[in-house]
C-alpha cells in the first residue's frame, strides 16, 4: 500500500490521484515531527524516524492532516481523529530526563494548588534569558522551559509561568475546523484564577525590565504575546 495514495484517497474520494509519491523517514525532524511537499505532481512526506513503527491507520491520518494543509482542505477523518488522539497521549510515554529543583518545587506547588496534583511531572528546563519568549510547553517533548532572567524571582511569579505552561499541558489543544487554538477562553478563563494575576503580570514586566537594563539589549514588549505557546 502507498501510504500517501491512501491517505489521499480516503480524505479526497471524489478526487483521482496524479501524483508520484515519495515517502521518507529520518532523523533530521524533531520528536515525532513530519512534513509534505508538492513539487510538481511529485508529493514527498518526511516522517521522524520514530514514526515507522506506528500504526497504518494513525499514521494516515497524519499524512492527511499535512494533506489538509498543502490542498487549504478542512476534513475531517476517522483517521484524523485517530491521529489527534495519538498526538495528546504522546507526553505520557516522552522520557523525563530533564529537571531541576526549583523548577521542580514550583512544578510540585502548582500541580497541588491547581491540578489536585493530577499532573505528571514534565521534562523542566530553564531556557535561554530570553524577553520574548518568557516560557513555553513543548508536548512532543513534554517540556516546560522557562526563560533564565526568572531564575532567582519570586515564587508567586515562577508559580505563574509555571501555571500557564501546565495548561497547556493539560488543555492541550482544541480542534475547530481542523485548526488547533492554544489560548482558548477555556484557558483564558482557567488562567486568571491565578490569585493577584494582575499584579504578577506588572511584576513580570519590571523583571523584564531590570533585565533589559542589565543586558542593553533592543527589545519589544508586548504583554499579549508574552507566552509564544
Ligand atoms: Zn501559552
Amino acid at each position: 500500500m502507498d501510504l500517501i495514495e491512501e491517505s489521499y484517497s480516503r480524505l479526497f474520494p471524489e478526487k483521482s490521484f496524479n501524483y508520484q509519491t515519495e515517502l521518507g523517514y529520518n532523523l533530521r525532524l524533531s520528536d515525532f515531527n513530519a512534513n509534505i511537499r508538492l513539487r510538481g505532481q511529485v508529493l514527498s512526506v518526511n516522517l521522524n524516524l520514530q514514526w515507522k513503527d506506528i500504526d497504518e491507520e494513525i499514521k494516515i491520518g497524519l499524512v492527511q492532516s499535512l494533506l489538509n494543509k498543502i490542498f487549504k482542505a478542512k476534513k475531517q477523518t476517522r483517521n484524523i481523529e485517530m491521529y489527534n488522539h495519538f498526538i495528546k497521549n504522546i507526553p505520557s510515554f516522552t522520557p523525563k530526563v530533564k529537571n531541576d529543583p526549583v523548577l521542580e518545587e514550583s512544578f510540585i506547588r502548582v500541580n497541588w494548588r491547581f491540578f489536585n496534583n493530577s499532573l505528571e511531572q514534565p521534562n523542566l528546563q530553564w531556557g535561554l534569558a530570553a524577553f520574548h519568549k518568557l516560557a513555553s510547553y513543548n508536548f512532543h517533548e513534554d517540556a516546560v522551559t522557562v526563560s533564565s532572567i526568572f531564575k532567582d524571582c519570586k515564587e508567586d511569579i515562577l508559580d505563574y509561568l509555571m501555571y500557564h505552561e501546565l495548561l497547556h499541558k493539560e488543555l492541550q489543544f482544541k480542534h475547530k475546523n481542523g485548526r488547533s487554538a492554544f489560548h482558548t477562553r477555556e484557558f483564558r478563563e482557567r488562567e486568571k484564577q491565578f490569585p493577584g494575576f494582575e499584579s504578577i503580570d506588572r511584576e513580570i514586566k519590571s523583571v523584564i525590565m531590570k533585565h533589559r537594563s542589565k543586558n542593553n539589549k533592543f527589545f519589544k514588549l508586548n504583554l499579549f504575546s508574552r507566552f509564544n505557546s
